[in-house]
């Protein structure tokens, strides 16, 4: 009997991700490119992102991310490397919010490990830090840094060592119904099975969508410290002050230290705007992390960058079927990367039942628990 066949649109880590779960479960799986991965303008770009259990009052996403975890370590196996380091937790706060409380309650309601600090506590435990005007903090043993660029080479390797092509054609328009892509250059290519994750581009294909999802640019800011190797033993930072805050991946692994802010700019068009910062950008940015970041001022500048996120308004995932023939992955909201393997793994799952068809979009919207049989059992 031949093989059922599916085509992905995207290459980043979504549909790379789903390409990975549907030739792991028996399917044909052709990928579909604009540009060869890593596309420099997808929103999987850069040499990293973080992965943590504090997640606010979202408490199905904190769950998740034990199966994000369980997913990588199944990816690692086939890669035959494990693309992330470990790097514990630290989550500040200047002005006594809610997100720190929510988390706090998430993760003691579930008998997570973590620890409170005071200011005083965080600047004696980790002295690259000003703890000045801290008002809450909390530490956590689990979190740390996927190395997202490495992670998307080697997956487009791997995928296409197995036999998955990987090809260059930008598609204008999603046929659902049929399981097809019309492509710029004239042709239509269809499979039993339609995946489309195309990061911040989606509502331009799929026009339903854009009423719920908004491409966000966004800035991130590179920088080497002088001291990289201290930085490196520093765990994954967010700073949630006031007047907007912002998240520190530290320099793991030959990487360069990164800062990002925490707010959505819900501007931008992905497909006109170039992905360079201006100066002042990369002012504002600096001037975040300057009063948290000892040193910062001495740490050599290698520049800033934009990428995009794209946004639910309730930061909820929008995993569902367009069709009977056809799936979208969208509405990542900049939290996306660390289930990235997860929801590749769901997406084959559900497309092999039908019955979970109900049960993907609630359950990848953080609102149930994982369901039987959504994901492959895996041997130890
Ligand atoms: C600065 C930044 C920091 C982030 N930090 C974190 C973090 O710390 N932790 C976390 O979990 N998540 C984080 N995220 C979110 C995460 O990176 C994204 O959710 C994830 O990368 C989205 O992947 P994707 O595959 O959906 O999109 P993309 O990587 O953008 O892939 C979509 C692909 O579709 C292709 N495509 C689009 N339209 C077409 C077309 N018409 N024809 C052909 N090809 C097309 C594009 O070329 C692109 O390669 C961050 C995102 C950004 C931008």
């Amino acid at each position: 009997m031949s093989r059922p066949t599916a085509l992905v649109l995207g290459a980043g880590i979504m549909g790379l991700s789903a390409a990975w779960g549907l030739h792991r479960a028996g399917f044909a799986v052709r990928v579909l490119d604009q540009a060869p991965p890593p596309n420099p303008r997808g929103s999987s770009v850069d040499d990293h992102r973080l992965i943590r259990h504090a997640y606010g009052a979202q408490a199905g996403y904190m769950r998740m991310v034990d199966d994000a975890y369980a997913a990588w370590d199944l990816l690692w196996r086939d890669l035959g490397e494990a693309l992330h380091v470990p790097t514990g937790m630290l989550a500040l706060d200047e002005a006594r919010g809610a997100w720190l409380p929510a988390s706090r309650a998430a993760l003691a309601a579930d008998g997570r490990p973590h620890e409170d600090l005071t200011g005083a506590q965080v600047a004696a435990r980790f002295p690259l830090l000003d703890g000045e005007g801290l008002r809450d903090a909390l530490w956590m043993p689990t979190g740390g840094v996927l190395l997202a660029g490495r992670i998307v080479a080697a997956l487009a390797r791997h995928l296409a060592a197995q036999g998955v092509a990987i090809e260059v054609a930008r598609a204008f328009e999603v046929d659902a119904a049929r399981g097809a892509l019309r492509l710029a250059d004239g042709r239509t290519e269809a499979a039993d099975l339609l995946v489309v994750a195309a990061g911040p581009w989606a509502p331009r294909l799929i026009p339903a969508l854009a009423a719920r999802v908004t491409p966000s640019r966004q800035i991130i800011v590179r920088l080497m410290p002088e001291d990289a190797e201290a930085w490196a033993r520093m765990p994954m930072l967010l700073d949630l002050a006031a007047e907007g805050g912002f998240y520190m991946v530290p320099p793991v692994a030959g990487t360069p230290l990164k800062i990002g802010d925490h707010s959505f700019s819900l501007e931008g068009d992905p497909e006109a705007d170039p992905r360079v910062a201006s100066e002042a950008e990369v002012e504002r940015m600096l001037a975040l992390a300057r009063r948290r970041l000892r040193g910062l001022d001495r740490m050599r500048l290698l520049g800033g960058a934009v990428c995009f996120y794209d946004v639910e308004p309730d930061e909820r995932f929008v995993l569902e079927r367009l069709s009977p023939r056809a799936f979208v992955m969208s509405g990542f909201s900049g939290h996306g990367f660390k289930f990235g393997a997860l929801l590749g793994l769901a997406v084959a799952g559900a497309a092999r039942d039908a019955e979970l068809d109900a049960s993907l979009p609630l359950w990848a919207a953080g609102d149930i628990a994982t369901p039987p049989g959504l994901l492959p059992t895996v041997p130890a």
